[in-house]
């Protein structure tokens, strides 16, 4: 599942594929259109935010993709061979020596760079645990904005902080005992900064390494990995997204810390 340790690696992968090339087509097959203004103008930067991937061209146009659960990009160079344009398409680029694909990224759009900042999608996300400009002090403001919200929720929140998916989630409550349904109200500052710091810690090595820890995730019914006591898994917030956890290891949180 595209996290934001995924999106960041993608654009490692592809920045020397396609930064400084000259575009030589832009189709977007789902639609099929093909994208002829920015044709002959160069790529000037590719760059994850959260679990969103922006690919900038130098006439000011930003093509705009967010992978939500089953986006993936791939790049081929020189001699690789590049697979047939299937219905799950979304996105071919090809510059001089090199193209990368898209498939199944729900959201494909051209923005003008000047409007990134104010951009819907764009303009709220919190901070990037793998970004280099990490603040998680702004982190932790945003996630006390959400103090009425579970804390498995609030986490994956891309207002609160970007790039954070099911897997890092579940990962990171369990490994610092949290219960995932409690509010945020009932964490205390020093407990929160703690989480936020393994977040970066792990992300950032997620990032380096291309694996994630998998002891809980996915792994409903297995014992847990610290006490035996079975995993579970549960749907959590207006997104039903799944949250797994041990009962055990992470017990309701009832109150808040005195
Ligand atoms: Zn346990």
């Amino acid at each position: 599942m595209p996290e934001g340790d995924t999106l960041h690696r993608t654009a490692l992968r592809l920045r020397p594929l396609l930064a400084g090339r000259l575009v030589r087509a832009l189709d977007l097959p789902r639609r099929g259109e093909r994208v002829t203004s920015v044709i002959g103008k160069r790529v000037e930067s590719v760059e994850a935010r959260g679990k969103n991937l922006l690919i900038s061209f130098d006439d000011g146009l930003v093509l705009h993709t967010h992978m939500k659960m089953n986006g993936v990009w791939r790049g081929y160079g020189p001699g690789e061979r590049v697979p047939g344009v299937s219905g799950n398409v979304v996105v071919v680029l090809e510059v001089d020596g090199a193209i990368a694909m898209c498939w199944s990224a729900p959201i494909v759009r051209l923005i003008r760079a000047s409007d990134v900042d104010r951009d819907p999608h764009l303009a709220g996300l919190g901070p990037d645990p793998i970004a280099t400009s990490f603040d998680p002090d702004e982190a932790m403001r945003r996630l006390r904005a959400l103090d009425h919200a579970p804390l498995g929720v609030a986490l994956m929140d891309q207002r609160a902080i970007a790039g954070i998916g099911n897997v890092w989630k579940s990962e990171l409550l369990f490994e610092h005992r949290l219960d995932p349904f409690a509010p945020v109200a009932r964490f205390g500052d020093d407990e929160l900064r703690a989480l936020l710091a393994t977040a970066e810690r792990r992300m950032r090595g997620g990032f380096a390494r291309g694996t994630r820890p998998q002891r809980v995730y996915g792994r409903q019914g297995e014992p847990c990995p610290r006490c035996a006591h079975a995993i579970t898994m549960e749907r959590q917030g207006d997104m039903r997204r799944s949250t797994y956890w041990c009962a055990r290891c992470q017990p309701p949180r009832v109150e808040a810390p005195a």
